[in-house]
């Protein structure tokens, strides 16, 4: 019988999740498919159910109900626990398992550089949930301290504390100041919506040197202006597409139990730019 596997949240029309997965699937010759579900705000429990009614194998979950989806699960693997969100749900004849592969997908292309993280300070410009899933990576990887920037300072004093709960030094700074003092991190991760789509620049690169490593997680454009106007400066570039494959191969590893495909998977999103 064939495997149907889907991603919730809304909006979900843009979504890259099904044509890299559909690709794997195709790739590798398995009876599995992949849809794309929309589940507006308010609609989850319901919807989960009605997954649940058509033996859904397994889904991702992307905003808005990342959060939401922990208290409908039946059991949650360490890294859900510690972000709080889950991305990735695996159905046994109706338990649910969450597992977040956003952090380690974070990861991953950092270590593919052999880049070590270990006693450095890094600067994170966001405080949405992605940023979340990046500091319990940087706490993972035991930087030194954790600097947050952030539109809206309430929300950024959240994520200071999740990263002094997870033992790392942390503060806040000012977004207009965070440009200046660039120099003083070996990351500048952008964790906010700001470059999607053409949309501007999360925080002045006028500071941003060679030696800095910057990782713009929005992965549409692929040049982001943060990448564009940073790789005038010289600096290690990571990618958002990165980020996005290496969650995608963890959560198809998860699904599957065994390695996802990544050139099929590569060549379909990068293909999709
Ligand atoms: P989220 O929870 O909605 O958080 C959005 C963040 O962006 C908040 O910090 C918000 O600041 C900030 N922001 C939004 N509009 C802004 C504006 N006009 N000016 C300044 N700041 C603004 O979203 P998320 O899940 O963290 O995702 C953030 C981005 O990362 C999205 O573009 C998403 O596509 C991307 N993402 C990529 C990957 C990947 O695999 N590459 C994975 C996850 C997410 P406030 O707190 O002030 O609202």
């Amino acid at each position: 019988m064939t495997r149907t596997y889907a991603i919730i949240g809304d909006p979900i029309d843009h979504s890259l999740s099904p044509a890299l997965h559909n690709a794997s699937f195709a790739f590798l010759g398995l009876d599995c498919t992949y849809i794309a579900y929309r589940v507006p705000k308010g609609e989850l429990d319901a919807s989960i159910a009605d997954l649940k009614k058509i033996g859904i194998a397994g889904f991702n979950v992307t905003i808005p109900h990342k959060v939401d989806m922990m208290k409908l699960l039946d059991e949650t693997d360490e890294q859900c626990k510690i972000v709080g969100a889950t991305n990735t749900v695996v159905n046994t004849d109706g338990r649910l398992k969450g597992y977040n592969t956003d952090v380690e997908g974070f990861l991953d292309p950092i270590r593919k550089r052999n880049i070590d993280c270990k006693g450095t300070d890094v600067l994170v410009i966001g405080a949405g949930g992605a940023a979340r899933a990046i500091v319990a990576g940087f706490a993972k990887e035991k930087v030194r301290k954790i600097t947050i920037t952030n539109r809206t300072q309430e929300n950024a004093e959240k994520i200071v504390k999740f990263a002094k709960q997870l033992g790392v030094e942390s503060e806040y700074v000012d977004l207009a100041q965070a440009g200046d003092i660039a120099p003083s991190f070996k990351f500048v991760v952008n964790a906010t919506s700001v470059g999607l789509k053409g949309s501007g620049l999360p925080i002045s690169t006028k500071n941003i040197t060679k030696d800095s490593i910057v990782y713009d997680i929005v992965y549409m454009p692929v040049e982001t202006q943060l990448i564009e106007q940073s790789k005038e400066h010289g600096a290690t570039i990571i990618y958002g597409w990165e980020m996005l494959l290496a969650q995608a191969m963890k959560s198809f590893e998860i699904w599957i139990g065994r390695p996802a495909p990544y050139e099929a998977m590569k060549l379909t999103l990068l293909g999709r730019f």
